[in-house]
């Protein structure tokens, strides 16, 4: 592209006036000058050279520098809804229109060549971009080229770091970072990640950018204690060592933190949001105020340097939104440079510029210092005492719950699509896309989205998006599923499962069912539809009959709800089509075990299968005990719900409880109810134990046969606050186990980070909310153990979660609060409708310690990538005349080991596929089965539907050959580091190491479908 702007250049000209070095007289221009004009203004500016740091400014090496960057913060959502903050509606709301930043800023760098300003969010600049004309769009092309407008992180979004799993993380990176190199190529790859909002930043957020090729890391928000710690011992600027697993440097990233979050400072902030009055530097001027400010600066700038160990330094010269009129901020910031270098020729040693954050990242490189290293992360955050932002890792738990179930659900849409080739897009059923779902999830991703901290309104638009992103989905779903299975069936979403609703299988007398499975191993799935009372044929892809049970559900609220239950034997990464037909509903009754009531009964009441025994006691109906048989293990667990008083402010602080805060009024919970109304349900295929607590709170506790874990299926809300009292309702597993402060909870569902209580690694705490302060993100596990025993549960989306005593554990599944907490959002966290019903899973383990990992790995993997159950009549017409329809089908010609996670399989242009494999355990994680150890795949004939005829393996999110990049190098205070090792892919044995991703765009042919 670079060389067609070139070309460009060169036939252009017959302006009057080139722009010269920085001139202020942009004011007096039209907002964009007329093409011809513009091009001559590109050909003075300074860097007809490569991208990338050869761009950088010059610096003074005797000097403080002072790196100003100009930038915008656009949320992708909180206030407004992403389109009404993208073009501007809705000013009531808030003043933010993201299209003008773009158009003005623009034309502001144009007006002077030495100006820079860096743009984040892609899902705002590249509905932008195909909304310039071809005219624009070259300009641009020219100013990125040029290093005038630099693009930091580059993710779709700027994502959040608690509530979001890491598989969402690197689609939403990969979709923003591909727009930039599909549009700018090498000149738009940002350098340096930029996530100055996030409230919170987790360990494998640093692992994951460092494995995406980033040079730095920019963060805003950390602990305020940590902060004023680290200023102190200038460790402001560190090496994040961000794995315990992979070999150093993967996981390195240097980071910095910003000194003032990501605001400018103080009585600088020149946009039209702002109330800071303009650099006037006509001394005749009543309103002459520039030599004030000159010397405010610098003594700013020193103090500021203080805190840093090069003479380097940066502040952030933008906000929420800001730029929307760039001139004002630009002409500012033009005076405030030369007004303060001008003072070099009175001595002073501070040199002010226009820099990027790469720019400055460049120049704290080149300063070739070693750096401490951190190995720890920035959870939970707190902006002063009484104050930390643990709530949002529960905020919302119904939106939380529909976003990762929506990452299944891609997962399956990007796989079928590369499984089936063009016959997935084009086919008897429409055009399928997995495209808008895949935009939608990286919307989602953002920090005001899943984190559950935005409006309402805009969390349901959050909503519509994903919805609107399920359908060509499911259009997709349904040609390829026909392709590869031969039959041009009707296929059915019973999308309401999840409240045993679905037309079909509760209307139709015989039907059949499809159940993909995404993983890379066989699963065995019980699959339970809602039917009518009855007794039912049930037969597996060869014909013979499969065990099958009706459950009738026992509670009140769904009363004559029948459920048929069998369990599904799918192939790796493939599916099986079952058969079902009712046989007939006459003898219904004899045939339905009916549930047994358990109200005050003498003997124990208890359900087991092969592997656990779970009991519970007779007089309050809560779980007491958990038994893995296998391992002979026993722990008293007593397991119930309670609910956190949210606090409104009181005596020692105003802070209230809100969509970001956390803080209970009292340290206690109180019990949702001290004992539950039980019913029991006993058949071949399932235990179950029924709970009823209150009329907001019920839990039914299941066991299936062959089931390693117990299953606690909790429903909770609307929760009631009629009395004006915000409640945040947990549950709690009490046990014996002595834990001694320590509890366990994943990063981003993949690596595990010790927590201990009112303890923090790298500065002495002082705490001031014993149970707020203690809470970390859950994405999807947390456990305890006291050396031999765990006990792990599994979460089915993100939640806060803590251990406040030894031997405890919880985690808050829902909160409903009547206050703000006065970070912005400006109401209270009060869901009615549906997101104020929830219902959601935990899945409990007790293991040993050894073999602990084995248990949990495998199951988290099964839980979000959990096979999907699709409908169809059956008797469809055949696809292909020539080859008979099949019931079962693998598109792995074997499965991969229990170690290799199949991360990512995807289309990715015409013939290409992204693919991802990942080790999933830790080094040492389990010793006894060897399943940390490093792995070797033979790519070459992996995949039956198609076979791949060229690989070439990049870095994580896809946007840099791996053989040709280069990070640039840090040097750890902790000594030298092992040298890497030279670079050679051989398909034939891909090995991957413990906690690796290793990532590969394939050049494939489709097999035949015969
Ligand atoms: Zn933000």
């Amino acid at each position: 592209m670079g060389s067609v702007a070139r070309a460009l250049l060169v036939r252009s000209g017959g302006c009057p006036r080139a722009a010269g070095p920085r001139t202020s007289s942009g004011a007096l221009r039209p907002p964009l000058p007329p093409l011809p004009c513009l091009f001559l203004v590109l050909l003075a500016a300074p860097g007809a050279r490569a991208a990338g740091y050869e761009t950088c400014p010059t610096v003074q090496p005797d000097m403080l520098n002072v790196h100003l960057v100009a930038h915008t913060h656009d949320d992708v959502g909180w206030l407004k809804t992403v389109d009404q903050y993208y073009y501007g509606t809705k000013e009531n709301y808030q003043h933010a229109g993201v299209q003008y930043i773009l158009d003005s800023v623009i034309s502001a760098l144009l007006a002077d060549p030495s100006r820079r300003f860096i743009y984040v969010e892609i899902a705002f600049f590249s509905r932008w971009w195909h909304q310039q004309t071809n005219a624009t769009q070259e300009i641009v092309r020219e100013l990125v080229r040029q290093g005038r407008l630099e693009f930091a992180n580059g993710g779709w979004v700027m994502n959040d770091e608690a509530a979001t799993h890491y598989g969402a993380i690197v689609d939403q990176m990969t979709l923003g970072l591909r727009f930039l190199e599909d549009t700018f190529g090498n000149d738009g790859r940002p350098r340096v990640a930029w996530h100055i909002d996030p409230f919170g930043h987790s360990r494998e957020q640093a692992s994951l950018f460092s494995q995406m090729g980033f040079d730095g890391f920019f963060l805003g928000r950390i602990d305020y204690q940590d902060k004023l710690e680290r200023e102190g011992t200038q460790e402001m600027e560190q090496l994040w060592q961000a794995s315990a697993s992979l070999r150093p440097p993967i996981a390195d990233l240097f980071t910095g933190v910003l000194p003032n979050i990501y605001n400018p400072p103080n009585n600088l902030c020149w946009d039209v949001l702002c109330d800071d009055g303009p650099v006037v530097e006509d001394p005749q001027s009543p309103e002459y105020n520039a030599k004030d400010l000159v010397n405010y600066f610098l003594r700013l700038a020193v103090s500021q340097s203080q805190h840093y160990r090069t003479n380097h330094t940066v502040m952030t010269m933008g906000s929420d939104f800001q730029y929307e009129n760039a001139n004002m901020w630009f002409k500012n910031l033009d005076k405030l440079i030369r007004l303060v270098n001008a003072e070099q020729a009175n001595g002073s040693r501070v040199n002010v510029l226009y820099s990027t954050p790469a720019c400055y990242l460049w120049e704290l490189n080149k300063a070739n210092l070693t750096w401490s290293v951190k190995h720890d992360d920035f959870f939970p955050y707190a902006d002063g005492p009484h104050m930390f932002w643990t709530g949002y890792f529960t905020s919302r738990p119904a939106l939380k719950r529909y976003e990762r179930l929506s990452y299944n659900f891609l997962q399956v849409c990007n796989q079928l699509e590369a499984l089936a080739g063009p016959a997935a897009n084009v086919g008897p059923y429409g055009s399928g896309n997995s495209a808008p779902l895949n935009e939608a999830m990286a919307v989602l991703q953002h920090h005001d989205a899943v984190s559950g901290t935005s409006r309402q309104h805009v969390a349901d638009d959050y909503a519509r998006q994903l919805a609107e992103g399920w359908g060509p989905c499911e259009v997709l779903l349904s040609n390829a599923l026909a392709w590869l299975s031969g039959s041009k069936d009707v296929f059915t979403f019973c999308l309401n499962l999840n409240i045993s609703i679905c037309p079909l299988s509760q209307k139709a007398a015989s039907f059949q069912v499809t159940v993909y499975n995404p993983l890379a191993r066989k699963v065995d799935w019980m699959v339970r539809l809602p039917v009518t009372k009855g007794v039912f044929l049930v037969r597996d892809p060869n014909g013979r009959t499969v065990q099958s049970s009706v459950v009738v559900s026992p509670s009140t609220e769904q009363k004559d709800l029948s459920e048929l239950l069998f369990s599904a034997s799918v192939p790796a990464l493939g599916f099986s089509v079952y058969s079902v037909d009712l046989l007939t509903s006459r003898d219904a009754q004899a045939r339905t075990p009916k549930p047994r009531p358990k109200n005050s009964s003498s003997h124990i009441l208890a359900i087991e299968n092969e592997y656990i025994r779970a009991t519970f006691s007779p007089k309050t109906g809560l779980l007491v005990e958990i038994e893995n048989l296998e391992k002979n293990l026993v722990l008293p667990v007593q397991q119930a719900f309670f609910w956190y008083n949210a606090s409104v402010g009181d005596r020692i602080s105003s802070q209230a409880s809100g969509a970001y805060i956390f803080r209970p009024s009292q340290q206690q919970p109180l019990p949702v109810r001290r004992w539950a109304q039980t019913q029991l349900v006993k058949t071949a295929l399932v235990q179950e134990v029924h709970q009823n607590f209150s009329a907001w709170c019920s839990q039914v506790v299941r066991l299936y046969p062959g089931q390693r874990h117990l299953e606690l299926e909790w429903t909770v809300g609307p929760i009631p606050v009629g009395d004006s009292w915000g409640k945040e309702v947990i549950s709690r597993f009490d046990t014996s186990l002595e834990t001694d402060g320590v509890f366990y909870t994943d990063s981003n569902g993949r690596e595990i980070l010790e927590r201990r209580r009112d303890y923090r690694p790298t500065w002495n705490l002082n705490q001031t909310e014993p149970v707020a302060g203690n809470y970390y993100p859950v994405n999807t596990r947390i456990y305890i153990t006291d050396g031999k025993v765990q006990l792990t549960v599994l979460t089915d989306r993100s939640q806060g979660g803590s251990s406040v005593r030894d031997g405890s554990l919880e985690l808050m599944v829902h909160r409903r609060l009547v206050k703000d907490d006065r970070r912005g959002v400006g109401e209270p966290l009060l869901e009615s409708g549906s997101g104020a019903w929830v219902r959601g899973r935990h899945l409990v383990l007790l293991d040993t310690v050894q073999t602990a990992a084995a248990g949990h790995r495998l199951l988290a993997e099964k839980e979000v990538l959990a096979p999907q159950v699709v409908l169809s009549q059956g008797g469809g017409a055949p696809y292909n005349l020539r080859a008979a329809p099949r019931k079962q089908f693998s598109g792995l010609r074997r499965e991969l080991p229990p170690s290799v996670h199949l991360l990512t399989l995807a289309r990715w242009g015409p013939g290409m596929l992204l693919l991802r494999l990942e080790h999933q355990f830790a080094v040492g994680e389990d010793s006894l089965r060897n399943l940390s150890s490093p792995v070797t795949l033979d790519l070459r004939d992996m995949f039956s539907a198609f076979t791949i005829t060229s690989l070439q393996e990049t870095t994580l999110a896809a946007n840099q050959p791996w053989a040709t990049a280069s990070r640039l190098k840090w040097r750890p205070n902790t000594g030298p580091r092992p040298r890497s090792t030279p670079y050679l892919l051989d398909p034939a044995a891909v090995t991957l190491e413990p906690m690796e991703i290793r990532t590969f765009l394939a050049s494939v042919q489709w097999n035949e479908n015969d």
